[in-house]
């Protein structure tokens, strides 16, 4: 059979996939910006490391479990997903390594050799996070022998080899979705899922985040010895009735705003905007546990809900000085979407959208019903 003919045309979805790949080129920029300026990540990123103290005590409990489950192994690999630049993804290793130290010492037991493996996109600027190296493994001197390495990939793939994990941790990675969906239609002017979208753009973001979550569970139990452990933490919302409600000033409606401002003043076109949709999806709980009951690899040990705060509902500081805690909120934001913005709309915007954020953000100052939440979610691999 002349196979040539089968080769050049493309499946139907494959036509679909390729037209939306190219439509929103710009996921392939999804990255934290790097370096450790001001406009970097590593400077503006004090919103995760609240989030990591707020896990803590999940991390901790899960740690010893681990360890006691699978009767103190002598070796063990630790993948930390979604690790980004910069300091912050010691915090965590940090804290499972003294945990598992301090068990062995209470238990009278030698402490294990750790591998620890740091995952992020390709993309992602790693040597940020390498020149911590030194100053972590200063800190850790007479405790369990730890070796760093990179694990560049999408965590929507396969990293590390089968059953070779024994403890996964990521914090504020997963609410990002391998693509943006397809089929987001009649949602011009916002990048996300607003009160005023229609129930299908819902739909397809849901659907998009069923598919990318039980891939990454599925990949995971592959990985993941059994009796295993995962601590994953990341942006949900605590609305169980209307599927579009976001509160007024969600942090993806400020920027919808900010780039409409633009549209407005003749800095971006309008069909620019249209064409921008966040790779990102904020589950409620009831949508999280349907997708792992359906996947079945894994059993729920802990799933909390903490407050989400970007420094809003701070008032005494918004108070004494409204302005800068708006330029802090614009920060966040911006070194978590820069390198997304400026590959689709272009670099010179970019310090003008984020002074149109900071404005909204002052205008919002005394909002206090989120519906954004803090998911953490701890899973044992069956
Ligand atoms: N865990 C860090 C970083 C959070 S920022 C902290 O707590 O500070 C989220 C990180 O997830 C980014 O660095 C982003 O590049 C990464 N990320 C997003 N999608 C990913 C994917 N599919 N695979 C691997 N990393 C991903």
């Amino acid at each position: 059979m002349d196979t040539r003919l089968i080769d050049t045309l493309p499946s139907l979805s494959y036509i679909d996939d390729k037209k939306c790949d190219d439509e929103y080129a710009f996921v392939k920029a999804l990255r934290m910006s790097g370096g450790d300026g001001a406009n970097s990540y590593s400077a503006n990123s004090r919103l995760q490391r609240r989030v990591l103290s707020m896990a803590q005590p999940v991390l901790v409990k899960n740690t010893k479990e681990m360890m006691m489950n699978l009767d103190f192994p002598t070796y063990i690999k630790v993948a930390e997903l979604g690790c980004s630049s910069g300091q912050n993804t010691f915090v965590a290793i940090s804290e499972i390594i003294n945990t598992i130290n301090l068990l062995c010492q209470h238990v009278n037991k030698n402490p294990p050799e750790i591998d620890c493996c740091l995952n992020d996109l390709p993309e992602n600027d790693f040597n940020t996070t390498f020149k911590f190296v030194p100053f972590f493994n200063k800190e850790m001197t007479n405790k369990a022998p730890c070796f760093i390495y990179g694990a560049p990939g999408s965590f929507y793939s396969r990293l590390f080899s089968r059953n070779s994990l024994h403890f996964v941790h990521s914090s504020y990675a997963l609410h990002f979705l391998s693509k943006v969906p397809e089929k987001l239609e009649n949602n011009e002017g916002n990048v996300y899922i607003t009160n005023s979208s229609p129930k299908s753009v819902y739909k397809a973001y849901l659907n998009q985040f069923q598919n990318d979550f039980t891939l990454f569970l599925r990949l995971r139990s592959e990985e993941i010895v059994s009796n295993g452990h995962m601590v994953l933490t990341f942006i949900g919302r605590n609305t169980l009735n209307d599927p579009l409600y976001r509160d007024c000033c969600h942090f993806w409606t400020l920027l919808s705003k900010s780039l409409r401002d633009l549209v407005f003043e003749g800095l971006v076109s309008k069909s620019k905007l249209d064409t921008f949709n966040m790779p990102f999806y904020d589950p409620n709980v009831h949508e999280l546990k349907e997708v792992i009951r359906n996947e079945g690899s894994f059993e729920i040990n802990e799933l909390e809900a903490h407050r989400f705060d970007l420094g809003h509902s701070n008032c005494d500081y918004y108070e004494e000085d409204g302005y800068e805690a708006g330029r802090n909120e614009a920060n966040c934001i911006r070194v978590v979407t820069e390198p997304m913005l400026a590959a689709h709309f272009g670099e010179d915007i970019i310090d003008t959208l984020f002074d149109k954020y900071a404005h909204h953000v002052t205008q919002h100052a005394n909002c206090r019903n989120k519906t954004s939440v803090s998911h953490v979610l701890s899973l044992i691999k069956k």
